[in-house]
């Protein structure tokens, strides 16, 4: 039997602010199914290698299904919602994320596993709320990263990686909150490696 299941390490669980995907020069384009909600979006749940290499498009022979996770499709359209352009109802995005993500996992998590997982990660850390009760609210202003990082690790015991940008103003400003899980999909780790990129000191957390 010819296996082409990788191993891997960890995953990333990366959330995405969608205030800063729109405020780009880029813009952005809401689902078909309506303006998301103000709250963070799923980006995905990625594998990863502890030295930061990852794989990526590992099994050619099991893409995208949707059938598979007709159950699920409410959820992913709340929690999950597209911003890319043109304006779709995210089965691009989702099945993107499988085709290149998902299926490096798939020795742990099927099709419907790997959904499932990542959307009930999403429901346990609730990220907008842990900010807000720190203090830190998308109203336009600017935190210290320093703030924004110790306010999420002091609620859920790990300190996440912050991804940030620009809006069209050139405003560096909070995009994405990463989050390291287990192989199983279910439980927070301490982060074996951290991404690049830079932040500035202080940022803001545009509203939506
Ligand atoms: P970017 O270059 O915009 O940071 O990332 C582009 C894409 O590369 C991401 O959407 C994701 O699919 C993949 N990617 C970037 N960094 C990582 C990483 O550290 N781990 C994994 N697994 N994928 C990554
Ligand atoms: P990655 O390769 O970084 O995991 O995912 C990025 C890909 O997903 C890009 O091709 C991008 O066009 C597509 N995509 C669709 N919807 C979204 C969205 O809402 N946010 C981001 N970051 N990418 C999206
Ligand atoms: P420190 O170790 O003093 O917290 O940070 C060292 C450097 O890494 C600083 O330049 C800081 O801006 C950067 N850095 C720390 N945490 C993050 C983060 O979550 N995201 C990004 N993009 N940079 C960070």
């Amino acid at each position: 039997v010819l296996s082409v299941a990788q191993n891997f390490d960890f995953f990333y669980f990366v959330q995405q602010w969608p205030g800063s995907y729109c405020d780009t020069k880029q813009s952005c384009c809401y689902p078909t199914t309506g303006k998301p909600a103000a709250d963070f979006g799923i980006h995905g749940l990625w594998p990863n290698y502890n030295d930061g290499t990852y794989p990526s498009n590992c099994d050619p022979n099991n893409l995208y299904d949707q059938s598979k996770i007709s159950d699920l499709i409410s959820r992913m359209q709340q929690d999950w919602p597209t911003l890319a352009c043109p304006s779709n109802s995210g089965t691009t995005f989702w099945s993107h994320e499988w085709d290149k993500h998902g299926t490096c996992s798939e020795s742990n998590l099927d099709q419907h596993g790997y959904f499932k997982a990542t959307l009930n990660l999403k429901s346990k850390f609730d990220l907008l709320q842990i900010l807000q009760n720190g203090g830190i609210n998308p109203d336009g202003g600017s935190y210290s990263l320093s703030s924004i990082k110790t306010t999420i690790s002091n609620a859920i015991g790990y300190t996440p990686w912050i991804e940030c940008n620009s809006d069209a103003d050139g405003n560096n400003q909070l995009y994405q909150i990463y989050l390291c899980v287990d192989k199983s999909g279910s439980n927070l780790i301490k982060c074996p490696i951290f991404p690049n990129g830079q932040c500035a000191s202080t940022i803001r957390f545009p509203s939506f």
